[in-house]
């Protein structure tokens, strides 16, 4: 039982509320001196000094990958690249002839440098997958590595940790085919080079990544409406791809506490893209009817996504599809179409 008297109890008492006003005293003075620092500095910016970027799928400056490559530069990151084997070479060579310099500038000027370029193609997991025909195809030769487990070993060696994993490209050998015509292999060739390359790259870089990291990659509207001329599986692929983010979510983030998210870009005219054959139609379907229609879709601004997606300003986002399209996602009806008034 206590025995503090009536008058202890009233200093006790006197004491303690001193101490709150102190307490209070010094949390307004702490206060303001947030309040003067944020009046300083009333940016929220992405600050991604101090990670490490891996991205898979750069081969030349018009491509997403290479946006998502200057955005994460921007914000301060130091990015390693994985380019497809085949592309290896003559991304190097241009790189090295400065062509790319006008496109590598930050904004204070200085242009953005690679940590390391390694060879990489995100068909094969390990060195046993590897068919003949593509061990002795004369476009692999004088590479070794490059298989997704391989690389990973590399870059664990070269770098230590990552925080940050983009994957950022995709492969369809029968894209121009609907997919009433497209045969086995080349639907299950899509999905391998598409989607399941996701998984692969998440299963052997997973265990590198620092917690907290974050893991993006570039998905399509097909995934989820029709769009006829994008076929040969992909389309098939791309709903893979968004189904696998947010089982992929679950599973990376209960087990390495990292983030998972794909962005659903809008049409660009990368090298993949015109590869298709009909990416300057939907250019221009996408800015007649698109929400957002004064200009098209610029990769930085998937880009400034990503960056956003992988910093801590997004650390309660995983498992998404986030839309960076000027909004065509939305639309019902094309507003150009014959059947309806213009009631744009
Ligand atoms: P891109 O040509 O810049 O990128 C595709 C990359 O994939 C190339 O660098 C290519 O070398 C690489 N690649 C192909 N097969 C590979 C393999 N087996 N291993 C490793 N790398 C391989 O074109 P992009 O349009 O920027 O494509 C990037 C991502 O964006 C893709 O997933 C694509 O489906 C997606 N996307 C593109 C558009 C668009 O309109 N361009 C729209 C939505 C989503």
């Amino acid at each position: 039982m206590s025995t503090t008297s009536f008058a202890q109890k009233a200093i006790l008492r006197g004491n303690a509320l001193k101490s709150i006003k102190n307490v209070k005293s010094a949390r307004s003075q702490g206060a303001a001196r947030v309040v003067r620092t944020m009046a300083s500095n009333t940016t929220l910016p992405i600050d991604l000094k101090g990670k490490k970027a891996f991205i898979a799928g750069v081969a030349d400056d018009n491509g997403f990958g290479w946006a998502i490559a200057k955005a994460l530069s921007q914000a301060g990151a130091d990015v390693i690249l994985g380019t497809w084997v085949p592309a290896l070479n003559i991304f190097e060579t241009s790189y090295r002839r400065g062509k790319f310099d006008e496109s590598r500038k930050l904004s204070d000027g200085s242009l953005m440098e690679f940590a390391k370029i390694y060879p990489m193609d995100a068909v094969f997991d390990t060195m046993d997958d590897v068919p003949e025909d593509v061990k002795t195809n004369k476009r692999y030769a004088g590479n070794e590595k490059w298989t997704v487990s391989e690389v990973a070993e590399c870059v664990e060696k070269d770098f230590g940790k990552i925080d940050i994993l983009v994957h950022s490209l995709a492969n369809g050998r029968e894209v121009a085919k609907p997919l009433l015509e497209t045969s086995r292999e080349g639907y299950l060739g899509a999905i391998s080079a598409s989607s399941y390359s996701n998984i692969a790259m998440l299963q052997k870089f997973g265990p590198l990544m620092n917690k907290g990291g974050a893991c993006i990659s570039l998905t399509y509207l097909a995934s989820e409406r029709i769009i006829p001329g994008y076929g040969g599986g992909m389309s098939s692929a791309k709903a893979a791809l968004e189904s696998d983010t947010r089982v992929l979510a679950f599973e990376a983030g209960r087990k390495w506490g990292i983030r998972v998210n794909t962005i659903s870009a809008g049409p660009l005219g990368s090298r993949a893209a015109k590869a298709i054959g009909f990416i300057d139609d939907m250019i221009n379907y996408s800015m007649t009817n698109a929400p957002l229609s004064e200009k098209p879709l610029d990769a930085i601004e998937v880009g400034n996504t990503a960056a956003f997606l992988c910093s801590p300003l997004a650390s309660a986002i995983t498992g998404s599809t986030v839309y960076v399209d000027n909004g065509l996602n939305c639309m019902g009806v094309a507003t150009d179409s014959k059947s309806i008034p213009d009631r744009s």
